[in-house]
């Protein structure tokens, strides 16, 4: 087996989750290259890049050919590319999950013949499975493209049943899955590790909040009761072991209250290191990028465990002044190096302390001397826990 410092790895697409992958990975010594269409992608900044279309076969194989393992940080590569590529490289995690998840219709199928809860679908590629869809599920819902949206992006909410057609105009008539709208207590996901020997773990179960489609705030530990976090750890594990999953992903769950029962939905799946595991780079032994690396190299796991609770603020289109974030004593500040444009993820900062007290106060602290948006949504968020704790 080579030693550790000699793998290389190419991961497919250059964005900040490439750029904290490649941070995490010249730490452990390991070689990361980059392959992304654009020559500004974030992570060129820290890895050499290559330029190339995701669709480009040729162009791939060609980046791949002396690597160890291609791996990714984007799950939109075409899976016909993939199959081309699976004969001369090796790709962790595996392209068969890459493939379920490319497709809401396929995602929801897997999950449900897993036993794992999703809401009530229906596929959606006609106008008149589109009157259908309504009439058996009823409003409201949430139209959403099959393939190729994310943070909110191809998806229309449908309130009334006159809406319908209009939406699903506005998504270009594309293939689609209308689900009804699930009445959720919060947003919970999980991030999950698998090795290539076989060994599972998982993170604390944390708790989202997205706005307008996107996150904008994570809490690790969530409220959850031990049992809600044993269901969550034991569906991703069904999960991994199904896809025989090398590498890190996330699933996003809703969690529903009701008639005294706690549920978990799975939203989706994400194959890959996840947005909100970002606070696992300072609130837990080993990050979930750490831990991807380590996978897909064949290398041990590192602990999921807890170290502080640590809650991550999104920062979406542009970035509040770094002085002021910096000012804030046991505050991680990473600015991806991207230029501001409308609903980008553009950096993120994480706070960790000994209590969801502390970090109220933290948070506090910092909303007085620089309001940001997601520090009020974290601030309504960390109110909550606190009043549903005492
Ligand atoms: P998605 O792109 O599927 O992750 O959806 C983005 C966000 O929209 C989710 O995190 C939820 O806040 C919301 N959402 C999506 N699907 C549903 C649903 N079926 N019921 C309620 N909210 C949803």
């Amino acid at each position: 087996m080579k030693p550790v410092g000699k793998s290389s790895i190419g991961i497919v697409g250059g964005g900040q989750l490439a750029r904290m992958l490649v941070l995490a990975g010249v730490r452990l010594g390991l070689r990361l290259r980059i392959y992304d269409p654009s020559p500004e992608a974030c992570a060129g900044a820290v890895a050499p890049l290559t330029c190339g279309a995701f669709a480009d076969a040729t162009a791939l194989l060609s980046f791949a050919r002396d690597l160890d393992v291609l791996t990714f940080d984007f799950e939109n590569v075409p899976a016909s590319t993939l199959a081309a590529l699976e004969a001369d490289v090796h790709i962790a995690p595996n392209p068969t999950a890459l493939a379920m998840t490319q497709d809401r219709l396929s995602e929801k199928a897997a999950f449900s013949a897993l036993g794992i809860p999703v809401a009530p679908f229906r596929a959606v590629s006609s106008s008149a499975e589109m009157a259908q869809a309504i009439r058996e599920l009823g409003v409201p819902g949430i139209l959403k493209t099959r393939t190729l949206g994310y943070d909110g992006k191809g998806q229309a909410r449908i309130r009334e049943a006159s809406q319908a057609q209009e939406a699903f105009a506005s998504l270009a008539l594309a293939p689609c899955v209308y689900e009804q709208m699930v009445r959720f207590e919060r947003e919970l996901s999980i991030i999950a590790v698998r090795s290539a020997a076989g060994d599972f773990r998982c993170y604390p179960l944390t708790e989202n909040v997205h706005d307008d489609g996107i996150l904008a705030v994570s809490l690790a530990p969530a409220r959850a009761t031990e049992r809600l976090s044993e269901m969550a750890q034991s569906y991703a594990r069904r999960v991994a072991e199904h896809f025989s999953y090398v590498g890190t992903f996330a699933l996003e769950f809703f969690h529903v209250h009701e008639n005294g029962q706690d549920s978990l939905i799975l939203n989706e799946m994400a194959p890959r290191v996840h947005n909100s595991g970002h606070w696992t780079i300072e609130g837990s032994y080993c990050s979930q990028f750490e831990n991807h690396l380590r996978a897909v190299a064949g290398l041990p796991l590192g602990s999921t465990a807890l170290r502080q609770p640590s809650l991550m603020l999104n920062w979406i289109s542009t970035l509040p002044n770094a002085r002021t974030q910096l000012m804030q004593a046991n505050l991680a500040w990473h600015d991806y190096g991207k230029s501001p444009r409308a609903a980008r993820k553009v950096g993120h900062s994480t706070l960790c302390a000994d209590s969801i007290d502390e970090l109220a106060r933290q948070l506090a602290a910092m909303q007085a001397s620089a309001p940001t948006r997601a520090g009020e949504l974290a601030n309504e968020l960390l109110r909550s826990y606190l009043d549903s704790s005492t």
